[in-house]
């Protein structure tokens, strides 16, 4: 790979990590070329540290290391971005990510949307709302609406309006986000499944 080690006339260019999985950035160290190579050859991310005045490997006292998945380099060679599987969490203090964030996997508005479910069940004032009212009537009664719009979905299939057919099928997803919540389980449970499969 061409890095360009001398942009910045110390040698030393920066590396963003990021979870390969949850894609999350845990942190930002500096590479000069020999870190650079250690990590390629040990596939364990390893740092020039400015403090340390030497090569360190993250996780060599902690065993928290960096497991290198992909290392990529920007548009003009200066910047790494380093994916990995971090083993423990990243951050000396003891948080997942150097920001103090917990590393949680999030599937983008769908994720919004959980909350939105959760916060919903939680109201004080829930009898404006319709999950409100759904978790009132319990698992069985949100269940059957799971299979109302299963039984919708299917109908939309064979006939040729994509409008209604997404809009049945974004109808289920939904509904089964609240089944899910109404079971004590969150969409993360279900993707787990699907990747113990994969
Ligand atoms: P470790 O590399 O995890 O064995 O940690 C060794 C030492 O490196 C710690 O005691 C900290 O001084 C420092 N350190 C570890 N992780 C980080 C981090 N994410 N950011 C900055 N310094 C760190
Ligand atoms: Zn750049
Ligand atoms: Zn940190
Ligand atoms: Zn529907």
């Amino acid at each position: 790979m061409n890095i360009d080690f001398n942009k910045n006339g110390n040698g030393l260019v920066p590396a963003i990590i990021q979870d390969a999985l949850t894609k999350n950035v845990l942190m930002l160290g500096y590479m000069n070329e020999e870190a650079y190579t250690k990590t390629v050859d040990s596939n364990k991310v390893t740092f020039f540290s400015r403090t340390k005045n030497r090569l360190w490997t993250k996780g060599e006292e902690s065993g928290h290391f960096l497991n290198v998945v992909s290392i990529k380099n920007d548009c003009d060679n200066d910047t790494l971005l380093i994916e990995v599987n971090p083993v423990g969490p990243t951050c000396h203090k003891g948080t997942d990510t150097c920001w103090g964030e917990t590393n949680n996997q999030s599937f983008g508005f769908l994720s919004e949307l959980e909350k939105v479910i959760q916060s919903r069940r939680e109201a004080a004032d829930s009898e404006k709302s319709y999950v409100a009212s759904l978790f009132k009537k319990g698992i069985n009664k949100i269940a059957q609406k799971v299979g109302e719009e299963a039984v919708e979905i299917v109908i939309e299939a064979k006939d040729n309006n994509d409008d209604l057919f997404l809009n049945e099928g974004a109808d289920l997803l939904f509904h089964y986000l609240i089944l899910l919540q109404a079971k004590g389980f969150a969409l993360k449970d279900v993707v787990d499944v699907l990747e113990g499969r994969h």
